[in-house]
């Protein structure tokens, strides 16, 4: 069983000054996703490098698997840790470690290894071939192969040395906490949060916002909401989930407006409202799992017509997405199968038979001065009931 295990990043690395900062949020998003797992981790930095050490029993599987949800890291190494004893000991531990890892040992292989530590009295060269010879005395059938070999044993000389083979991939992207806030609009739906997964996956903190519509949708369109938070908040920590109650702005749109407009009318008060939570939370932009063309709300037209009323930034990462590239990485994060429970959407329930594909800015306007009595009193009174939920 490894009792270490490396990190490995990328990105990040090349942040300069700044490359403190991005350490610390990875070990910050490290212990976060860690705590679920049973067992005693100590996460740390040392030079250059972040560890996991695993000080008592852990399961293996369920520790990669917590890691891999962390934006940042790029590889994680199973190590083992050895003093420096000299070449000859480095050796045996070696021959252990390829013992230990391996079943059989008829593979080609070479060593790699890294000097951190420059007052080794060996060069990297040296090591190689030293250690190379050793395995091929140990293990007959194991051959040398520096271009193309199966196994690439690599030797990290620092204070202790490290040695490894195998890097399970990370997600990659950068950890949550460096690139500051966004406000994701959440629906029970397949693209919204792979359009957070997305956002997050730079680095981006999210926060929430569902709009719900009782009676007409159920207490379990809106677990299905919390359930979803639930998996993207394994990704991006937690999230504070507002839960806003539209039934009444629906109501009134539905007896005021031109019904081909409704959707449309509909989407430009969520963002409206969305962007009002984003404010009173510092985050900078607003998310959606738009894409153009998906549906009649989707054309160029109704995108431009739905972004107008926002100030601040609009993020659709989808936007040239197929639907079926979508599905592939909610598949991935595990989101799909929540997504395609069939519960009742509040946008499905009102929707027109023929709403409009290219909605005309200046007569969704005109419509919308016949809400003029009433819709600022909704508004208020929607964003003053509305439910917050930490998740995660
Ligand atoms: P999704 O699969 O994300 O629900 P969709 O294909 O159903 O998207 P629309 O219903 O047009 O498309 O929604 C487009 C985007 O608007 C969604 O991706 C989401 O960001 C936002 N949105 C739609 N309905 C809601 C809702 N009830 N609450 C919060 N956001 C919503
Ligand atoms: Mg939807």
């Amino acid at each position: 069983m490894f009792k270490t295990l490396l990190i490995k990043y990328g990105e990040i690395a090349i942040k300069g000054k700044n490359r403190h900062l991005f350490e610390d949020a990875l070990v910050r998003q490290i212990v976060h996703a860690l705590k679920p797992v049973e067992g005693d981790f100590y996460v740390h930095k040392s030079q250059g490098r972040i560890y996991v050490d695993c000080q008592s029993a852990y399961d293996f599987e369920e520790t990669v698997e917590a890691l891999q949800c962390v934006f940042g890291i790029v590889g994680i190494c199973p190590v083992m840790k050895v003093e420096d004893r000299g070449l000859e000991e480095l050796g045996n531990d070696a021959i252990e470690f390829l013992q230990n890892v391996y079943d059989i040992h008829d593979q080609s292989f070479k060593v790699v290894t890294r000097r951190a530590r420059k007052s080794y009295p060996i060069e990297s060269m040296e090591v190689n071939c030293e250690l190379g010879g050793r395995i091929l005395e140990a293990f007959p059938e194991m051959s040398v192969n520096v271009h193309n070999p199966q196994i690439t044993l690599h030797v990290e000389i620092r204070e202790m040395i490290y040695i490894y083979s195998k890097i399970i991939p990370g997600p990659g992207g950068m950890p949550v906490g460096t690139n500051g806030k966004a406000m994701l609009l959440l629906s029970g739906g397949i693209d919204s949060p792979v359009a957070g997964y997305m956002i997050c996956k730079r680095g981006v903190k999210l926060d929430a916002t569902y709009f719900h519509a009782p009676p007409y949708t159920s207490e379990r369109a809106k677990q299905k909401v919390v359930d979803l938070a639930k998996q993207v908040a394994k990704y991006s920590g937690p999230i504070d989930l507002h839960i806003v109650n539209f039934t009444d702005i629906q109501l009134y749109i539905y007896d005021k407006c031109p019904h081909d407009e409704l959707t449309i009318i509909m989407r430009r008060y969520m963002m409206k409202i969305a962007e009002h939570f984003a404010k009173e939370s510092g985050s900078l932009a607003l998310i959606t799992g738009e894409s153009i063309g998906q549906v009649a709300s989707q054309t160029m037209q109704s995108l431009a017509a739905t972004n107008e009323v926002c100030t601040i930034p609009v993020f659709r990462p989808l936007i040239g997405f197929d639907k079926q590239e979508i599905v592939d990485v909610a598949e991935k994060i595990g989101t799909y199968e929540t997504s395609i429970l069939p519960y009742e959407d509040c946008c499905t329930i009102f929707v027109a038979k023929h709403p409009v594909t290219k909605p005309n800015l200046n007569a969704i306007k005109r419509s919308e001065q016949k809400l003029n009595e009433k819709i600022e009193e909704l508004v208020t009174e929607a964003i003053r009931t509305t439910e917050t939920v930490r998740i995660g």
